[in-house]
């Protein structure tokens, strides 16, 4: 499929009337990074680090995640990585971890709150970070951030350890940037001193959406019932938008619906200008964002919403068909 798209492999997304949308791919495994040149992709929108951590059946040591990290590094040539912390517990249980028997593992004892309240795996992978990166840009994101507190707690961590890092003696990122995923609809509607505080958001458009409609993501019955263009999940998004705005936030897509290439020009209509996917989603989403005339498709949809629609795909497809 890449070979289709080889002729715009290295040209910028750029719409019809000239909005720039940065195009990131999603990997966890080293075998992953080869891709970074083969689609085109400007960096790594989301590396999930618990992948590395599910290939393996004894809890890895320091060590093994500098050298890990670092080869990332390595094969990503300067282009930015965003690793995401450890997003386990409850549903993924790595098999050298005490299980937990919840009720309802998604909504559960997972990711930063497993992090926060036993530390010593996460302050590990920072660690594992900072020395991998051992000088270069290093960029930190902690999953499933519900409230502020659990971000500033998070990134007091991550000072820690840089503090710690610089008394040993070794060579600090020579600059490092926190963030945050939004997965939660309680994050959206967070101080805007948060919104200042966080140096980037990510949407993780997978958990956000099944925790805003309420539909379990991993239930075909119901997860294909709520549309990603609904009108309320489209204004949700504007709404993230608009509040990383007034801050000058970065703000990115990283859930599998950025890859897909109807859903992505209707973010990128939202205002969303990053963009993160699996790597063979960026030739073909890519390819239609440079058709689109972005402000044309947005009062399409903005038309749509005041005629009371439950969803804008019709209209979208219209458009889409008339270009
Ligand atoms: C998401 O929730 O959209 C996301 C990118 O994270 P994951 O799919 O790993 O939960
Ligand atoms: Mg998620």
């Amino acid at each position: 499929a890449q070979e289709r798209y080889a002729s715009i492999r290295t040209t910028p997304a750029t719409t019809k009337d000239g909005h720039r949308i940065k195009l990131m791919m999603n990997a966890g495994l080293l075998a992953d990074l080869p891709s970074l040149e083969g689609s085109g992709a400007e960096g790594v929108g989301l590396f999930r680090t618990e992948l590395q951590f599910l290939a393996r059946s004894q809890m890895p040591r320091r060590g093994d995640l500098v050298a890990q990290y670092q080869r990332v590094l390595d094969a990503s040539h300067g282009k930015q990585v965003v690793f995401r912390t450890l997003d386990i517990g409850s549903d993924k249980v790595l098999p050298y971890m005490k299980p937990t028997d919840e009720p309802n593992p998604a909504m559960g004892w997972r990711a930063i709150r497993v992090g926060l309240e036993k530390p010593g795996m996460m302050r590990m992978q920072l660690q594992a970070m900072l020395r991998a990166a051992n000088g270069r840009p290093l960029t930190i994101m902690f999953p499933f951030v519900a409230q502020a507190d659990e971000f500033r707690d998070a990134r007091a961590e991550v000072d820690k350890t840089v503090e710690r890092e610089r008394r040993l003696g070794h060579v600090l990122p020579e600059r490092i940037e926190v963030g945050a995923m939004l997965e939660t609809p309680s994050l959206a509607f967070a101080p805007q001193k948060f919104f200042d505080e966080v140096d980037f958001l990510s949407i993780g458009g997978n958990d956000l959406k099944q925790f805003f409609f309420a539909a379990d993501r991993e239930n075909e019955r119901v997860r294909n019932r709520y549309d990603t263009l609904n009108v309320s999940f489209l204004s949700f998004i504007e709404r993230i938008v608009e509040r990383c705005q007034i801050s000058s936030t970065p703000l990115s897509f990283c859930g599998e619906d950025a890859g897909r290439p109807i859903e992505a020009v209707c973010f990128a209509a939202m205002g969303l200008r990053t963009l993160s996917m699996r790597p063979a989603s960026i030739g073909p989403v890519k390819s239609l964002l440079m058709k689109v005339d972005l402000d044309e498709l947005r009062a399409i949809i903005s038309g749509a919403r005041h005629r009371g629609v439950q969803t804008v795909r019709p209209v979208v497809m219209d458009y889409l068909r008339s270009i």
